[in-house]
This record gives C-alpha cells, sequence and structure tokens, in this order.
C-alpha cells in the first residue's frame, strides 16, 4: 500500500528533498497535502507538479490568489490552517505527517496529529526543544510514532534498535563545528552573514545553518535526543567530528562503541525514515570505506560556545526556560540574518532572555505561545534599529 503523505514545510529544504523522494517513488508515496509560506512560486510549481488535494498557505492573500488559479484544491492558511492539514483525513490509515517546519510554528501541528493518532516522521526539532514534555504527556494518552529525520538522531535510531536501554554508557552525537570552527573568539566579533551561512559539510535551510556557528544546533539535539530516546541529558554527549561522517555514536557500558557512517547527505535520514521499515536503497552517491584515510574527532570546548550551554542548562531548569531559550535564539538569529546585530549579540540576547525570565513549569501550550511572543517582541523592541 503506498503511503499518503502530509508535508508541512515543502518549501525550505528538507521539504524540497522529502518531494525529491516522493517523486523518484510514484509507486511507493502519494502527496496529499502540503503547506509553504514565504514563496509563493514555488508553492504553485509544487501544486502544479503533485496536484495535491489540500494546501496550506501563509495568509489571506495568498489563499485568496491560490483559490482562483486551483479552485479544485482544498485551502487553508495561517496557523490553524497547519492544524487542519495535519490533522485532514483523520481516517486516513496510510497517512504520514512529515514536519519540516522551522521554528516553534511546527509544535501546534504536531501535536494535532498525535491527537488523530498519526505517525510524525520530524525533521522540526523545535518542537521538542519548546514541546518535549507535551509531547510525552500525549504520549499516555494517544498512540503514535515519532520519527526522527535529523541526521543525528535517525543515526541513532537505527544503532538503538531492540538494545537494552540499562546497557548504555552514552549516546554521542557528533557535530561538524559549524562555518567558524576554525575561528577564536576574537575574530568571531567580526563575521559577516555570508561567512556565517558557509557551512563546511551541509547545504541546509539560513536558520539552522546559524545554529550550527553558534552551536545552539547541538544544544537542541542534545535536548531532542532526551525527549526521543528517553535517556537522562548526563547520558547525551557531542564531539567534535570535522569529517560529518559518522553521524551518532553508542557507547555501551562494556566498553564498546557502535557509530553510524555515512555521506552528509539529508536525502539518506528523510529516506530511511519514509521508507521505515524497508531500507531502500538511495542513488545518492555512497562513501568508499577505503577512501576514508581518517576520521577525527574531538572534545568538545564548551567555553567556545557558550550557547551550547545555554541549551543544557535551560533544559536543566526545565519548563519555560526551554521556550525562552528558542524564542530568544530565534529573534536573535532572524535579527542577525536581517543584518541588525552582531554573531557575538546573539548568545547575550539569549543570555538576557534566559536570566530576564521567572520560569513556570509544565508550560501549556497557550502559555507557550505567550511567551513566546513576549519574549520575541521585547527583543525585537530593542534591536530591531
Ligand atoms: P527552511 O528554512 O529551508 O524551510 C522551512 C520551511 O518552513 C519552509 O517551507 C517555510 O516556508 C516554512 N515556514 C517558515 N516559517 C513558517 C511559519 N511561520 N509558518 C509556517 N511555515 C513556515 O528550513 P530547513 O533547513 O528545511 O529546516 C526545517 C527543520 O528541519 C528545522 O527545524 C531544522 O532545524 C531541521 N533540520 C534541517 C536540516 C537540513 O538539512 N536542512 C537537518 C536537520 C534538521
Ligand atoms: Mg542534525
Amino acid at each position: 500500500m503506498k503511503k499518503n503523505i502530509y508535508l508541512l514545510g515543502a518549501t525550505g529544504s528538507i521539504g524540497q528533498q522529502t518531494l525529491d523522494i516522493i517523486k523518484k517513488n510514484p509507486n511507493k508515496f502519494n502527496l496529499v497535502a502540503f503547506s509553504g509560506y514565504n514563496n509563493y512560486t514555488r508553492i504553485i510549481e509544487i501544486a502544479t507538479q503533485f496536484k495535491p488535494e489540500m494546501v496550506a498557505l501563509k495568509d489571506k492573500t495568498d489563499y485568496s490568489n491560490f483559490k482562483q488559479r486551483f479552485p479544485d484544491i482544498k485551502a487553508v492558511y495561517g496557523r490553524e490552517g497547519l492544524n487542519k492539514l495535519a490533522s485532514y483525513n483523520k481516517e486516513d490509515k496510510s497517512a504520514y505527517l512529515v514536519n519540516a517546519l522551522v521554528g516553534m510554528v511546527g509544535l501546534d501541528p504536531t501535536l494535532s496529529a498525535i491527537k488523530i493518532e498519526r505517525d510524525i516522521l520530524l525533521a522540526n526539532k523545535e518542537t521538542l526543544v519548546v514541546g518535549g514534555h507535551l509531547i510525552n504527556d500525549l504520549k499516555k494518552l494517544y498512540k503514535f510514532n515519532l520519527y526522527p529525520i535529523d541526521s543525528e538522531h535517525n543515526a541513532l535510531w537505527q544503532l538503538l534498535d531492540k538494545k537494552d536501554k540499562n546497557t548504555i554508557k552514552r549516546l554521542i552525537i557528533t557535530a561538524s563545528g559549524g562555518a567558524f570552527r576554525e575561528l577564536n573568539r576574537k575574530e568571531l566579533e567580526t563575521v559577516n552573514i555570508e561567512d556565517a551561512l558557509d557551512h563546511p559539510n551541509w547545504s541546509m535551510g539560513k536558520k539552522i545553518t546559524i545554529d550550527s556557528a553558534t552551536m545552539m544546533n547541538k544544544g537542541f539535539e542534545i535536548i531532542e535526543a532526551c525527549y526521543l530516546f528517553d535517556i537522562d541529558i548526563e547520558k547525551v554527549d557531542t564531539v567534535i567530528h570535522k569529517e560529518s561522517i559518522v553521524h551518532s555514536m553508542v557507547e555501551f557500558n562494556d566498553g564498546s562503541y557502535l557509530a553510524h557512517l555515512s555521506k552528509p547527505d539529508m536525502h539518506l535520514p528523510i529516506s530511511y525514515a519514509l521508507f521505515y521499515p524497508e531500507r531502500f536503497c538511495t542513488d545518492i552517491k555512497k562513501i568508499e570505506i577505503t577512501d576514508l584515510n581518517s576520521l577525527s574527532f574531538s572534545k568538545m570546548d564548551y567555553q567556545r560556545y557558550p550557547c551550547l550551554n545555554y541549551a543544557i542548562e535551560a533544559f536543566k531548569v526545565g519548563g519555560s526556560m526551554r521556550t525562552v531559550l528558542n524564542a530568544a535564539n530565534e529573534i536573535a538569529v532572524s535579527l542577525f540574518l536581517n543584518g541588525k546585530i552582531q554573531f557575538l549579540e546573539i548568545e547575550k540576547i539569549i543570555r538576557t532572555a534566559l536570566d530576564s525570565h521567572k520560569k513556570i513549569d509544565n508550560p501549556s501550550l497557550e502559555q507557550i505561545y505567550e511567551i513566546d511572543n513576549l519574549v520575541k517582541s521585547n527583543i525585537e523592541k530593542k534591536y530591531n534599529r
């Protein structure tokens, strides 16, 4: 039976790669619905090519334009539109939601899909950073699977298959070090946007590329691993691995390690999640093991990357502190990308936001939205000069 794919964030980097795989495997997948936000031309192309049943758009203007052009496709828009898409066709038993949105907007539709017991292929890590506790609560009420697309977690999913948790000493997720891995703190003061977007190994959306340069991305991934694999944060570690060939490792109590190796190409983890439980042979260029003359691993320098510490701290404090971490990061990265602040101001903004917040335990979805809005608007007022 074909898998029916409901794709959030089709116009982005993960979204596009998901569409590549769907297009190449028309006998396996059917794109039923997709969302796109700020690339209307691309939305038209995707709708023309895949002829979906439903499309979620940014706002009423895009909705009206789209309806005129495609009167037979159901159209929705805004935050509510994403929820409708995620839970569209409740009775579809072959439905999979691929969440390739960027930012905490991905949380609400994830919860909507869970509430109709739809399986989710998750790239959107901010969902777990901000709302991991809400997803955990829903695990007690609904049956669903959360399949990670993020390469490190996709690797851990494969490595941990049927392993006894008590035998695990550490989960180790690797970090390439991002665009500025060769620079010292002094040199970071003068870096520009183009340099920050020039990632040495991966081609990704702008936000995650900046998150990789600040190492916030690795902090998010540590939090993501805690929720996905129900493991204590003290047992999740990260090491610098410049080649991005080993994506994660599991260290066992007996001193053995298992590692996952592949080319740094997101088509692979996306394929693994889409085809699961089959392992499909993708046509991407494979690594030749004898070409790998050396793979390097070195200790993470936590002083060099304050954002990594902030993420771990926010997770340990817990509750709404994770919302503040994410909101401050989202707005600071966008200010940096718009040329409003320097690179090192990103970490300063996050530090200030964390310090000025009084934590709420177990924030509800609406409290998360309120705090998110407040943190973002306060920072924007101050820096959007
Ligand atoms: P991207 O910026 O390329 O794409 C994001 C998508 O979300 C786009 O379709 C955009 O239109 C949509 N979007 C943005 N803001 C929105 C809003 N407010 N409302 C509705 N839709 C909105 O991002 P990406 O690089 O594809 O990353 C997507 C997610 O996957 C992120 O959480 C990222 O951390 C994670 N991820 C990405 C990669 C990668 O290689 N790109 C790897 C691992 C994890
Ligand atoms: Mg990753």
